[in-house]
């Protein structure tokens, strides 16, 4: 089977992401680049149920190869892909900070300094629209430009990468953003960071973890 060893990969992120407490039941989705289009999961798959021959192969024409439905919500990572040609990987789940907030269509804004892992200084909430619908995709790209992740109202999040794996490791944080200033709200009202402090963050980047001359910074 072509491409064994990627939807094998997506299997297993749909699978971390439940065990992590990112998602609940069959509500996320992931996709992930191909040469033709997008492997992208089944609608409604019980993630441990899941074969590598049930992940379905899509063309950016929204046709698609395979036995099983493509996920619900496959216009919005179609419409990713198609625009953003540097993403590799895009998943979506309801994750319950990020889904909390989104119910209040609140952005999150810099509360916190790794605000920056999104790409700017706030992570939007895109409008509400109905899932699955061409309107959501629509209200999702516009909230996603310049970003790598955004929430979607009454409903979740999105993240993209250039990898799964980045993809993955950015829905961590951009719940645990959400978390933060969810937490911090109950308290008090949370400083923001200033758009000059958010562009420090990012120069400081610049140099953080392992990089080598000309790596790109840790946080985009
Ligand atoms: P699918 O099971 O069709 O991927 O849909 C789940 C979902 O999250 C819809 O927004
Ligand atoms: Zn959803």
């Amino acid at each position: 089977m072509k491409y064994a060893a990627l939807r094998g990969e997506i299997i297993a992120a749909c699978l971390s992401m439940n065990r992590r407490g990112l998602n609940q039941g069959v509500t996320g989705n992931i996709s992930a680049r191909v040469s033709e289009g997008f492997l992208i999961t089944p609608s409604g798959m019980e993630y441990d149920e899941m074969k590598p021959s049930d992940i379905v192969l899509m063309h950016l024409d929204g046709t698609h190869e395979g036995k099983r439905r493509p996920s619900s919500e496959w216009r919005f990572h179609r419409d990713i892909m198609a625009k953003k040609t540097e993403v590799g990987a895009v998943a979506h789940m309801h994750s319950m900070f990020c889904a909390t907030l989104s119910c209040l269509r609140m952005d999150i804004p810099a509360a916190h300094y790794m605000i920056v892992v999104g790409g700017g200084n706030s992570i939007r909430c895109a409008p509400y629209a109905t899932y699955g619908t061409q309107e959501l995709a629509d209200k999702a790209l516009k909230a996603l430009e310049g970003r790598n992740a955004c929430l979607l109202a009454n409903h979740g999040m999105i993240v993209t990468g250039p990898t799964l794996k980045k993809a993955m490791w950015l829905a961590v944080e951009v719940e645990n953003l959400a978390a933060q200033y969810w937490r911090a709200l109950q308290v008090g009202k949370p400083n923001i960071l200033s758009e000059k402090e958010v562009a420090a963050v990012i120069e400081q980047f610049r140099n953080y973890g392992q990089v080598k001359p000309g790596d790109l910074p840790r946080c985009c």
